[in-house]
């Protein structure tokens, strides 16, 4: 970034997602918007590309540049990977100097464990922070979501990523109930790429899928079908087919109905009090994954509850991030080191 030296010294929020990681400067808004990828090259462990350079790099590289998604699942799988990443986007709008050392919030799945938390803040210092703080996603998502989240009131959040599903309560400031499935947009690629192999007997590729989900969601969306090029399973050679909106309605069903019934389930078993103020109030949807056409309305159909997707669903979380970075210290209440 040419600019760079403009937020010398400011703090900052990162939204660490598995598919996408956010950066918002103190004062400035949204800097960074970058896949979490990283190229690495397999026969010394370096990192030659990281974020929209490394995603470029995936399926055209030769065989010892491999792509790595370090926090595939939510869990970071690859912790050495996922701090130079960090480190790397943190340097990438901030200039390392003896003189300015910012404050960082960092959003991370709720369910990440106290070790993983710890490799965060590590990645954090080592890339110049005077101080880390970590919050739970889906806070960062409530407070992006511009619920009021201090209000003894309770609301539900779902924010649907690339490899996770955060489900949680937030009331009186707390999230009072939590869930983290393993489950997101990228189980769903998968899914379809498995249903156009078995139905069609075409071979697609992640992104081709991903095309499909967009456009036609589980609606069938505006249009009813749409086209994609694949290999023709058993003679090898490309060919062009029409994608139906019902091979999508199917082949999207299991992760759809995995994450209807976890809302359900928590719903169920809210204590009585809070499950009237949630029931009162709505379901707020964000992450990529909310904008999948037709899910806000399975999941209001399911909970009896309205649910609503969120406004720029991507950029909730660090959205969220951000507001409390702007709001200064006392409104980080949350671990720090
Ligand atoms: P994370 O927080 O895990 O990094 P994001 O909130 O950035 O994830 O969401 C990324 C996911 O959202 C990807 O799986 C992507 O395919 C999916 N996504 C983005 N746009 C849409 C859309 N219009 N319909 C369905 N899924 C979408
Ligand atoms: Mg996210």
């Amino acid at each position: 970034m040419s600019n760079a030296l403009t937020f010398l010294g400011r703090d900052m929020a990162v939204d660490l997602g598995t598919a996408n990681t956010l950066v918002y400067v103190r004062g400035r808004g949204i800097v960074l918007n970058e896949p979490s990828v990283v190229a690495l090259n397999t026969n010394n462990g370096q990192i030659v590309a990281v974020g929209a350079d490394a995603k470029r790099m995936i399926g055209r590289t030769p065989g010892n540049i491999v792509a790595v998604r370090p926090l595939k699942d939510g869990v970071i799988a690859d912790f050495d990977v996922t701090e130079r990443m960090l480190r790397y986007f943190i340097q990438k709008v901030h200039r390392r100097t003896h003189l300015a050392k910012p404050r960082l919030v960092v959003a991370v799945p709720s369910g990440i464990t106290g070790v993983e938390q710890s490799a965060v803040k590590e990645a954090g210092h080592q890339a110049g922070a005077r101080r880390v703080y970590i919050i739970e996603e889906p806070m960062a998502a409530a407070i992006g979501a511009g619920l009021p989240i201090n209000e003894p009131t309770g609301n539900m959040v779902v924010d649907i990523g690339g490899g996770t599903t955060e489900i949680a309560v937030v009331a009186g400031g707390h999230l009072v109930r939590a869930e983290s499935l393993r489950l997101g947009g990228n189980a769903m690629d998968d899914a379809i790429v498995a249903a156009v192999k078995s139905e069609l007997g075409l071979v697609i590729g992640r992104n081709g899928a991903r095309r499909l989900k967009m456009d036609l969601g589980l609606t069938g969306g505006p249009s009813e079908w749409t086209e994609v090029v694949g290999v023709d399973a058993v003679r090898g050679i490309p060919r062009t087919e029409r994608i139906p909106g019902e091979l999508m309605t199917a082949a999207l069903e299991h992760s759809v109905a995995t994450i209807v019934d976890a809302v359900a389930e928590m719903l169920l078993n809210l204590p009585p009090d809070l499950a009237e103020d949630v029931v009162r109030g709505k379901i707020c949807l964000a992450g990529g994954g909310a904008l999948l056409l037709g899910l806000a309305g399975r999941i209001e159909t399911a909970a009896g509850i309205p649910a609503l997707v969120v406004d720029d669903p991507l950029r909730c979380v660090v959205r969220g991030a951000g507001e409390i970075l702007e709001a200064g210290p006392a409104a980080m209440v949350l671990t720090s080191s």
